[in-house]
């Protein structure tokens, strides 16, 4: 039988998360320091550990037929490939920045200056969409010392916290584009792997919408439920059960982990109690 062959970054920032992906969609994994590739031992899958750069050449080529990658290397590669979705992981900025002491006079600062980048393709793109005119300087990385050492006046690069760009002297000053994770394709896939994938897409999209999600169950008296309920839109309706206690129901939904904290202080004001709220192992939709 055919296998899906699927490309992840060997080491960096996106390494563990992408193996937890696989690993969470119950695809057994055993990965050494060393290794470059391995078989799935429940799945028919092949996992290819590469350096993230390569890996939209690699998909595009068909080397490896799907790959998890940042958003940014797909956009700066212009390979030919396809997105397939976000896997809301490895999130992150990319940004101009310039030394912390410059007065930063707008976005027409970087005209005529020198721009150190990782990136030249995305940061081009923007400077022709705002006239600018930038020269811009491409390293393959440590872009933050590039002011200090006198290469360039300012920097484009990733940022998360922003505490690299502060321990080199930096400030953000404009952010062009947010990336994060994603699943790509390759454009020709065999009938027999789009049905793996399909598989795989199936398992993604509930251990996904399970990371964002949590149950809630929740007491209250009858009079209360129909203003819950409008707090708790769930996944179709909200489960309500009768409790032994005269009078009171048991309420049962799904919420948003991003909307969690609001949601709560509005369920304790309507008069509920006993709220408890619990992490979804996995949710098929
Ligand atoms: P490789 O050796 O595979 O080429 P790399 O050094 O290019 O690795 P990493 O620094 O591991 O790459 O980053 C991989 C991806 O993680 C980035 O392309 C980006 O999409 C994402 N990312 C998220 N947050 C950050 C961050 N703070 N700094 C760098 N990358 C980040
Ligand atoms: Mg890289």
């Amino acid at each position: 039988m055919d296998k899906l062959k699927i490309a992840i970054q060997k080491s960096g920032r996106l390494s563990e998360k992408s193996l937890e992906l696989l690993r969470e969609c119950g695809i057994k994994i055993s990965k050494g320091s060393q290794t470059l590739k391995t078989n799935s031992s429940n799945f028919p899958i092949e996992v290819l550990f590469l350096r993230d750069d390569d890996i939209p050449q690699y998909v595009e080529q068909n080397v490896a037929d799907i790959g998890i990658l940042g958003e940014n290397e797909v956009w700066e590669k212009n390979r030919k490939v396809e997105t397939i979705r976000k896997l809301g992981f490895g999130n992150c900025r990319l940004s101009l920045a310039i030394p912390k002491d410059e007065n930063y006079t707008g976005i027409s600062y970087f005209n005529n200056k020198k721009v150190a980048t990782s990136y030249p393709k995305i940061l081009s793109e923007f400077c022709a969409e705002n006239n600018l005119y930038v020269e811009i300087e491409e390293i393959s990385g440590s872009v933050e010392i590039a002011p200090s050492i006198g290469l360039a006046h300012g920097i484009f690069d990733i940022v998360s916290t922003g505490s690299t760009l502060l321990m080199n002297g930096l400030k953000e000053v404009e952010t062009v584009t947010k990336s994060e994770a994603i699943l790509i394709k390759s454009e020709n896939l065999s009938h027999e792997k789009q049905k793996i994938l399909e598989k795989l897409l199936f398992r993604i999209q509930a251990v996904i919408y399970s990371r964002e999600n949590k149950y809630i169950l929740l007491n209250a008296p009858n009079t209360a439920i129909s203003a819950i309920i409008e707090v708790l839109p769930g996944m179709k309706s909200p489960t309500v059960l009768p409790l032994a206690k005269e009078g009171w129901s048991s309420i049962h939904s799904v919420i948003k982990e991003d909307e969690f904290w609001d949601i709560i202080d509005r369920l304790k004001n309507l008069g509920a109690e006993s709220i408890l709220v619990v992490p979804i192992e996995k949710m098929i939709l």
